[in-house]
């Protein structure tokens, strides 16, 4: 992928007037393994859905091109939007297993830039895809060393605070984790009462549910984790 010094991509929902920052400059994160390489990236809010997008400043190269082409689409102002995230993290010895922030016994963990949370990903990138943000790759690049290890509730925060200032709460989400061993029913309820922490979300709407992936591949071998989610969210 093209290096980009600074990308810019407009948000596609009103960022409020009384918002402190009225071009968001992200953090660059590692958050997943996947092989992002963007340093920074700039928000610029769009005036309205209605509105036609802002015109950004001029393309310096082939992503910054992509991602305005992209952002270039009408959006529309919409009731409810729904997003969906997909994670999957290599699992190896000697590393932490780390699930929605809980810390899991287990021989192995996950192999990644930050603490490899592989549900705290998947909500993440699933909050973004209904905001119609890029993913969880771009917005937190995986090339500045400062966040090697670190906690992905910082992606969560960084998440919700966007989807607060687009005008939005969480409907409901349901989440699937995919994994052989260890077995999560000891842990669910630890795990989903992280995340409706992290989500400011009452229990009743966060779903939680875990299943093998009978012995089949390398999730069902122990070698890797995986975690799908589905979010709807509602215009306050
Ligand atoms: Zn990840």
């Amino acid at each position: 992928m093209a290096m980009a010094n600074s990308l810019r991509y407009a948000v596609p929902f009103p960022i409020k007037a009384s918002s402190k920052q009225p071009a968001l400059q992200l953090p660059g994160v590692g958050a997943c393994a996947a092989q992002h390489t963007l340093p920074s990236l700039k928000f610029t809010a769009r005036p309205s859905f209605s509105s036609p997008p802002v015109v950004v400043a001029a393309a310096s190269s082939t992503v910054e091109a992509e991602l305005q082409s992209e952002a270039a689409s009408p959006a529309k102002v919409l009731p409810f939007r729904v997003g969906h995230g997909f994670d999957l993290h290599r699992l190896e010895p000697g590393y932490p297993l780390i699930i929605g922030g809980i810390n899991i016994p287990h021989d192995r963990g996950c192999e990644a830039h930050s603490d490899g949370d592989v549900l705290l990903h998947c909500v993440v990138d699933a909050i973004l895809g209904a905001l119609g943000l890029p993913d969880i790759g771009q917005i937190f690049p995986d090339t500045d060393p400062k966040w090697k290890g670190a906690a992905s509730s910082v992606f969560m925060k960084e998440a919700v605070r966007l989807m607060h200032e687009a005008g939005y709460e969480l409907g409901n989400l349901d989440a699937t984790l995919i994994l052989q061993r260890p077995k999560l029913s000891p842990h669910k309820e630890a795990i989903r009462a992280n995340l409706c922490k992290l989500i400011g979300a009452d229990p009743s709407v966060v779903n939680l549910k875990a299943k093998t992936h009978e012995k089949v591949d390398s999730l069902g071998e122990n070698r890797s984790i995986a975690a799908h989610t589905v979010v709807l969210l509602m215009k306050k």
